[in-house]
């Protein structure tokens, strides 16, 4: 059973401002565009929503239903340093944490032992004593219903769902506090006699899918408590890669093996110092003249040294490589990366060879940003002239 973590920053911008300039406590203010430009209220602090002030509502509006709103233009740069701040902490808690936006995120909890409420309870503490913000928390069985939990604790929450309690949660609530259920369709929802999540859950699939298609599906699925979307930390999405074109084709597997080890430590090396281990490996080939492939694997563990991904590398390049075959490309790369540290390699324990050899890739890297790239190489490189591409990344996060 999953255990997701949902923790959303109170009126954030607000807070911060509050922070800079303890003054602003207790009272309506707003961090927002001008009136006369068309400016639109970025946050707006709890005494301003007393008067029906909201997000994404023009600054104008605003103004007419709270004439004595103080408007700050923002400063972004601060919330962005408070936002890092709190990010950081949440990864002292789970090694995959999922940030969603500026002052808001999952982390996955599975598998942890300690109790979801006492983590929550435990960051919640942290972030008040550490950078002195409010924030509200949820905690449950997946993404939607701990997103639901932390939003119907605001502010200052902590809210629990255990799990087999989803649907029973959700029931009372309005329509419009479920995933996927904006205005329209909530206007909708309601000409159908429907007021509560709970109305929606009982109403049949079949029917909502007849009027809304696969989004009825969805509202069906949801207004039950049910989601299966993962936490994907960012990392996760992005990857690490290096790939060379030969000058002139090439079919001798001892200058295909070199150079995918060389592309292999540019990859490792991007790896290594950005702290992170990987999940995935995969390989591109390109065969004369343009036909281009691309295999991966996923592995029980995670890798982070040069040898384990050369070794993942090149098992799948002899899958489809045969002695004599020209190759006009060939890359190397690595998803699905992660923290190294709560993760065991999938070829060591955490044993001493492991430390030892995890230190050895430390020095090189070391000196090779110290020295340069022909400072130190492997024996089966020296000698040869090297061509060094920085690592490509791609992908973005989800
Ligand atoms: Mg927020």
């Amino acid at each position: 059973m999953s255990v997701v973590l949902h923790l959303d920053l109170d009126a954030f911008f607000c807070s911060v401002e509050e922070l800079l300039d303890p003054t602003l406590k207790g009272t309506a203010f707003a961090v927002g565009g001008r009136a006369d430009s068309r400016g639109v209220i970025s946050t707006c602090s709890y005494e301003a929503r007393k008067f029906g002030v909201r997000s994404a509502i023009p600054t104008a509006q605003a103004l007419r239903l709270c004439p004595h709103l103080k408007l700050l233009p923002g400063r972004h740069g601060v919330y962005g340093d408070y936002s890092r701040k709190v990010m950081a902490i949440l990864g002292d808690y789970s090694p995959v944490v999922q940030q969603m936006s500026v002052d808001e995120a999952y982390l996955d909890l599975t598998g942890d032992p300690r109790p979801g409420r006492e983590i929550a309870a435990t960051i919640k503490a942290r972030i008040r004593a550490d950078l002195d913000l409010p924030c509200s928390l949820g905690v449950a069985s997946n993404k939607l219903v701990a997103k639901i939990a932390t939003n119907s604790g605001k502010p200052d929450g902590l809210v629990i769902v255990p799990a087999g309690d989803e649907a029973a949660f959700l029931k009372p609530m309005p329509l419009d506090m479920l995933w996927g259920v904006g205005p329209k369709t909530r206007a909708h929802l309601t000409a159908l006699g429907m007021k509560t999540i709970g109305d929606l859950a009982a109403w049949p699939t079949d029917d909502l899918v007849r009027r809304f298609g696969e989004h009825g599906r969805q509202m069906s699925a949801a207004s039950q408590g049910r989601d299966d979307r993962p936490v994907v930390s960012e990392h996760e999405a992005k990857s690490i890669s290096a790939e060379t074109t030969f000058a002139r084709d090439v079919s001798d597997a001892a200058v295909l093996h070199r150079t995918l080890l060389e592309l292999t430590e540019q990859v490792g090396q991007g790896l290594r110092r950005d702290g992170l281990a990987a999940r995935t490996v995969k390989i591109k080939v390109r065969w004369p003249p343009f036909e281009t492939i691309t295999r991966q694997v996923t592995l029980p563990g995670t890798v982070e040294l040069d040898n384990e991904i050369l070794a993942a590398g090149w098992a799948l390049f002899e899958q489809v490589w045969k002695p004599g075959k020209r190759v006009r490309l060939i890359g190397i790369g690595v998803s699905g990366l992660t923290d190294p540290a709560r993760q065991l390699s999938i070829f060591d324990a955490p044993d001493q060879g492991f430390t030892r050899r995890r230190k050895a890739a430390d020095v090189i890297d070391r000196l090779r940003d110290k020295y340069g790239d022909a400072a130190i190489q492997r024996a089966s490189l020296a000698g040869r002239r090297r061509r060094w591409v920085p690592p490509a990344k791609e992908g973005d996060s989800g």
